[in-house]
């Protein structure tokens, strides 16, 4: 997505306003990334720009531990100094993005920021208990009796020592 800068370059407009809603191209591994809706401006306050941009939408995607397909709010700032490209030594430590040929495309950058968003562990709840790894059976949905058969196969194997 390219925001024209010319308004806010040459035409002595304060800010250039961003309200769309878009579906990114890009795909993220495992996670089904719905609309995202864009607020917010690109300001120059006395050749200082600025991009501000509120970040909302929502993901679905499998739980970690139980599997189970749960859907995720997504809700960020994102704020990054612009720059004229060619206007600004590139050895400063603020990561610019750059106006080039009087356009700022703030695909990258929000693409970027959406992959941080998503956490690389994702669950459908802290306290999911996840899948027995023995019968596979859902922990959360109900219990398994693993664990249980277990315990009694090593106290019948102690029964048996104690009755030799
Ligand atoms: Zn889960
Ligand atoms: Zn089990």
């Amino acid at each position: 997505m390219k925001i024209d800068m010319i308004p806010l370059l040459f035409e002595r407009n304060p800010a250039a306003e961003i309200d769309t809603n878009i579906t990114l191209s890009e795909t993220f591994p495992g996670v089904k990334l719905g609309e995202l809706t864009l607020l917010g401006k690109v300001k120059n306050s006395a050749g200082h720009i600025m991009l501000t941009l509120q970040v909302k939408g929502s993901y679905t995607a499998q739980c970690d531990r139980c599997l189970v397909e749960t859907e995720h709010e997504l809700d960020f700032l994102l704020e990054k100094p612009v720059a004229v490209a060619g206007t600004i030594q590139d050895d400063t430590d603020e990561e610019y993005l750059y106006i080039v040929e009087n356009e700022l495309d703030i695909m990258p950058t929000l693409i970027e920021a959406v992959t941080f968003e998503i956490p690389t562990k994702i669950l459908c709840s802290d306290e999911c208990l996840g899948l027995c790894t023995g019968c596979g059976v859902d922990l959360n949905q109900s219990k398994c009796s693993c664990g249980e058969k277990k315990i009694d196969a090593q106290w019948e194997k102690i029964k048996k020592m104690l009755d030799e």
